[in-house]
């Protein structure tokens, strides 16, 4: 039976509750009153449930379509301004006791080069990474008790966060690693982690169970109820995601937005971020094997829907999508986005050569510099930013959402966009970004609302062309 606040992974996903979704979602898809209904209340900026959401996406009439892009769009600027944040994935290790059957690093895979980066090796990752720019960090690990234990997973975090190359430094790590247990999630709030990051893959545990055979993964129950654990560990900033490709989109989705209803249910917040990933060609690995895949329109409206469904859930595109597809879904609710990015484990340092065997977890469709896509942001309009403010000032959870829904944004998260801009620009930007980044920030400095905030931005931007770094609001 379905219940949003049991702990139980088959209740608040709820099998049944999904289907029923899906059935009211078709018998209403032409309902205009109950579309117009649905989007009156998107309109509020306050969210839509599954099954409200459910109805726009099952709906094709071209005009409500529009709408909801419209709204996504609005809804984006209202609550993030024109800021992107911007990442990279470390991959720490590739060793994994799973049986996956869509990610090579799957234990049968005898032909990938399995590696473990060493502590010496991460340095010089997070010295190649700090010399492109990058603040934040994303880790990844398959999942291996003997080669990638907890231990191993917290020296490396020490590690990250204890390099500092000329002006760089990793203000946050985030970790996607496989689920785990309360007291190893405490261990990683303890070393200081940002967001921790699980895809539940699929919510439709048949395919779950058929797609996950072997290995601790195949846990559909232990895995789903992941984030329940980590936020009993004291993580209040969480990820979901779903790998789109695997089961139906439809399905999907409604399971993600009832995942995101039940953490708001339990602990008061609901996810601090939503990925989107969609599945990739990879060694052994043929997408088309998988006959869910979605094509760019329906991606869109997914981001759209879960832009207007969770205004306050930051949404993720990774460098899977392309250019041209990052393009269109920016404008539609994404919030942060991967730059420059390598999926081979020491890939930063050591580039690999791709004829030979490699130790790569999906081909990347964007393979800009960063360079590129900071400027390629600014001139779509963009902020290009690498803040990493509040989670360093505390406000995780529910203080983060206290800030969104107070639309205190724009005197705050709005500045300190600027201000790593502004580091970015001085310590690593090629001549032409600089001069584009430099002038946007004097025409955005101007749109700060409050104006003590805007004189100390002002004062704090001064100082940073004059060496000094780190300033936040
Ligand atoms: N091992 C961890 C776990 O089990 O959750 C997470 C780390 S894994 C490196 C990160 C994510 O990559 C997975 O959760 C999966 O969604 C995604 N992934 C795996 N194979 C992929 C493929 N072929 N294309 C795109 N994404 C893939």
């Amino acid at each position: 039976m379905y219940q949003v606040t049991s702990l139980k992974a088959e209740e608040f996903i709820s099998h049944e509750e999904i289907q029923e979704t899906l059935a009211y979602a078709d018998a209403n898809k032409d309902n205009e009153a109950l579309l117009d209904e649905i989007l009156a209340k998107a309109r509020l900026g306050k969210g839509l449930n599954h099954r409200e959401a459910s109805v726009l996406l099952a709906c094709e009439i071209p005009e409500k379509v529009e709408e909801l892009y419209q709204l996504a769009e609005r809804i984006k600027k209202d609550y993030y301004g024109n800021r992107i944040v911007l990442f990279a994935p470390l991959y720490l290790s590739n060793y994994c006791v799973n049986g996956c059957v869509y990610c090579p690093y799957h234990l049968k895979n005898k032909h990938i080069a399995r590696k473990k980066l060493t502590q010496e090796e991460i340095r010089k990752e997070v010295t190649a990474l700090q010399d492109m720019g990058h603040k934040r960090l994303a880790i990844e690990a398959g999942e291996d008790p003997v080669n990638n234990p907890i231990e191993y997973i917290l020296e490396c975090i020490q590690t990250i966060y204890s390099i500092k190359h000329k002006n760089g430094s990793i203000r946050r790590v985030n970790v996607n690693i496989a689920a785990t247990t309360v007291e190893n999630y405490r261990k990683l709030k303890e070393a200081g982690i940002g967001t921790y990051i699980l895809f539940q893959e699929t919510y439709h545990k048949e395919s779950y169970e058929t797609l996950h055979p072997t290995g601790p993964k195949h846990d559909y129950a232990y895995h789903t109820e992941a984030m329940d654990r980590a936020m009993e560990g004291g993580i209040d900033d969480v990820g979901l995601g779903v790998l789109f490709g695997l089961d139906k989109y439809r399905y999907e989705f409604a399971g993600l937005l009832m995942h995101a209803e039940h953490l708001e249910a339990v602990h008061g917040v609901g996810p601090h971020t939503i990925s989107v990933p969609r599945v990739k060609r990879a060694d052994g690995i043929d997408p088309g094997a998988f006959d869910n895949s979605i094509d760019d329109e329906t991606f869109a409206k997914i981001c759209a829907l879960i832009r207007v469904s969770v205004p306050y859930t930051g949404m993720i595109i990774s460098t899977r999508e392309s250019q041209e597809v990052r393009e269109k879904v920016l404008p539609l609710g994404v919030s942060q986005i991967s730059g420059a990015s390598k999926t081979s484990v020491g890939g930063y340092a050591d580039p690999e050569i791709k004829e030979e065997i490699t130790s790569e977890q999906f081909d990347v469709s964007d393979q800009r510099t960063l360079d590129e896509v900071v400027n390629w942001l600014m001139k779509l309009g963009y902020i290009p930013s690498f803040c990493t403010a509040c989670y360093r000032e505390g406000r995780t959870g529910d203080r983060f959402m206290e800030l969104c829904k107070n639309m205190q944004i724009l005197n705050c998260c709005h500045p300190n966009a600027l201000m790593t801009l502004k580091e970015y620009l001085e310590d690593y930007a090629s001549d032409e970004t600089r001069e584009i980044g430099m002038a946007l920030i004097d025409r955005e400095l101007e749109t700060i609302p409050n104006p003590k905030v805007k004189k100390k931005a002002y004062e704090y931007i001064h100082d940073i062309g004059e060496g000094k770094r780190d300033f936040r609001f």
